[in-house]
């Protein structure tokens, strides 16, 4: 159901040695966690990714209004250290708006990827007084900016021990931010009749 995985780094097709599953090789970061994604999002590939992942995989819940799952990708198989959902619908202030909401261990570097940072973690970027917050499977999450391309905002902060991205096209999609929004993990709850619509833009980090 994976077309080539991908550094999660850049979204470079990665060389990857037959029988090593954990470990992918990107010509500009070297060893990397392998980056999986489907082409086209389906309930049956959600449900096989979160069934055994390491990480939460994050869908707001209620969805917003018009919108819907648009991709879905993660770190590492068998047992995902890493998943991105990705989401589109209408913009809070008009127009197309994409949203990745990523889960990753320590060191992976996706949300960096996504965000346009070089390292692998936020470091000092987190710390001090929040400027956001979301509901992650019923408890707080303070969210932190980062500094980003023009074209899109992002957010971090943790939630069961990995990292929490939010990162929105345009930047201003961030707005959906103030609208108490609430998290589900996947893993814990089924969600059966969960909108899927056509593939993102954004699914792949470095984009
Ligand atoms: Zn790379």
């Amino acid at each position: 159901m994976s077309v080539s995985p991908v550094c999660p780094r850049c979204g470079e097709v990665l060389v990857v040695h037959p029988g090593v599953t954990d470990e992918g090789w990107c010509h500009l970061h070297a060893a990397v966690t392998p980056l999986h994604y489907t082409a086209v999002v389906a309930h049956d590939a959600i449900a096989a990714v979160s069934a055994d992942a390491r990480v939460p995989a994050w869908v707001p819940d209620p969805m917003p209004s018009g919108w819907s799952v648009t991709g879905l990708a993660w770190g590492g198989e068998p047992g995902a250290r890493a998943i991105v959902v990705a989401c589109s619908g209408p913009a809070p202030l008009g127009g197309v708006a994409e949203m990745v909401l990523v889960a990753e261990e320590p060191g992976t570097g996706l949300g960096c990827g996504y965000a346009g940072l070089p390292g692998v973690d936020p470091g000092e970027l987190v710390g001090g007084p929040s400027t956001a917050e979301v509901q992650a499977a019923g408890q707080r999450a303070p969210l932190w900016p980062v500094p980003t391309p023009d074209d899109r905002a992002a957010f971090v902060g943790e939630a069961y021990g990995v990292w929490l991205w939010l990162v929105t096209w345009p930047a201003s999609a961030a707005w959906l931010l103030a609208e108490d929004l609430s998290l589900l993990d996947l893993r814990e709850r089924i969600y059966p009749d969960l909108p899927l619509g056509p593939p993102s833009d954004h699914l792949l980090p470095g984009s």
